[in-house]
């Protein structure tokens, strides 16, 4: 082809269109750079990602916004039984696809960018199907891979009131490995963590399968004593889950599950940061004894949480409150129905208690859950990990969340809700 015949197709209005659209898609592509103060740090940064990862992080000069918006890596909850009124453990087993990604996005907007659904104590049919349409749901590309896997907690708890929390008694039954493998496959393999008694008959064994199938074992709703505690940890339980919580009333001075699992310096725990579930002093105890390594902070959600304060209706009948200040309430009885707040809460809660540094804060509700189920990918701000980042401002102990990012994709942004 002639100089001249090339020079007609570079200055023809068809080509220069093409030019113009190309340049649009790339630039529609672009990923945008985030600039915030470093969670750990305390230094203003400025974060790229490529293909979805975090490519660079920058120190810059100082920062200029009006408020000082903290940047940190989305936070990661392990106890999420359903959220804005989409749950995962109860109805007439009715969860959809699209309820998978409804609280998928709400979680976002509070900041978490993974989580585990949870499974609590039901019928083997209910918790097979709903595992199933957990199990082939959970990668879809529309969910950016926010849900690695599940939690089951219980069935296999101790049936005794109080212990037992509010996971009907009818359904708790001892650990049946036959049963575990069902559920597990209808999964799609992709049950995470177990959270079960360790003295009920066959536990010992149970926690020994998990653990050579590499699921984390968890004791929770339990009353174990300090031998049983041991075992269960020797032979590989992992974390105690909401500790002080799923727990009788009265309890002997002495003798009683909290004891050995705070003793146990190889057991992590798990605590409820909500402002009712635990009072500051036991919080303050806890921490001071597991210290920003061993301890994550979970919200034990429910569907209740982001919905507006009011009464609602179980679908069992009872009528249960939510208060202004997001304490989820059984007033016939006087006790909490779970809780209403995401771990976002905990971040402020924990950091006024304890006087523990946000860094910590942060730890406990993102990297060391992430290191719990051996996900290196996320849970801390580096080079090469998922670009899945949370940006918030802390006031009175409060953290506002302005802007969240998973896979580098912006999925919230305060401004423009
Ligand atoms: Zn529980």
């Amino acid at each position: 082809m002639s100089a001249s015949g090339n020079n007609r197709i570079l200055s023809s209005p068809v080509f220069l269109l093409l030019v113009f659209f190309l340049a649009m898609i790339i630039k529609g592509k672009a990923q945008e750079a985030v600039e915030g103060i470093h969670y750990a740090t305390g230094q203003p940064v400025r974060l790229e990602f490529k293909g979805g990862r975090i490519e660079s992080i920058k120190k810059i000069k100082k920062w200029s916004g009006p408020a000082k918006v903290y940047i940190a890596p989305g936070f990661f909850d392990n106890q999420v039984n359903g959220f804005a009124g989409v749950s995962f453990s109860f109805g007439n087993s009715d969860l959809r696809p699209e309820d998978i990604l409804k609280a998928t996005r709400e979680l976002w907007k509070k900041g978490v960018t993974t989580y585990l659904p949870t499974l609590t104590t039901h019928s083997h049919e209910v918790l097979m199907k709903n595992f199933k349409v957990l199990g082939q749901n959970y990668s879809g590309d529309s969910l950016l891979g926010s849900i690695p896997g599940f939690h089951l907690e219980g069935p296999y708890i101790n049936p005794e009131d109080g212990y037992r929390g509010a996971h009907p008694k009818a359904y708790v039954r001892l650990p049946d490995w036959e049963e575990f493998m069902k559920l597990y496959h209808a999964s799609g393999k992709k049950i995470l963590q177990v959270t079960l008694a360790p003295e009920l008959e066959g536990a010992m064994e149970f926690i020994k399968k998990c653990k050579e199938l590499g699921i984390t074992v968890a004791i929770g709703h339990h009353n174990a004593n300090r031998s049983q505690v041991d075992e269960a940890v020797g032979l590989g339980a992992r974390i105690a889950t909401h500790l002080g919580n799923g727990c009788a009333n009265m309890i002997n001075r002495h003798l009683n599950p909290l004891w050995p699992q705070l003793a146990n310096e190889d057991l992590l725990i798990s605590i409820i940061c909500d402002g009712f579930h635990l009072n500051e002093e036991e919080i303050r105890v806890f921490y001071k004894v597991k210290g920003p390594e061993r301890t994550i902070i979970t919200s034990d959600v429910t569907s209740y949480a982001a919905l507006e304060p009011g009464e609602y209706k179980t679908q069992t009948g009872e009528t249960i409150e939510l208060t202004r200040e997001g304490m989820l309430r059984y007033p016939a009885q006087n006790v909490l129905y779970g809780s209403a707040s995401p771990i976002t809460k905990g971040v402020g809660h924990i950091l006024k208690v304890t006087g523990c540094s946000l860094a910590e804060a942060v730890q406990m509700a993102s990297t060391i859950p992430a290191r719990l189920y051996g996900l290196t990918d996320r849970g801390r701000l580096e080079k090469g990990l998922r670009g899945d980042l949370v940006l918030f401002t802390l006031e009175d102990f409060k953290l506002t969340i302005q802007k969240t990012y998973v896979q580098g994709k912006k999925v919230f942004d305060l401004n423009h809700p």
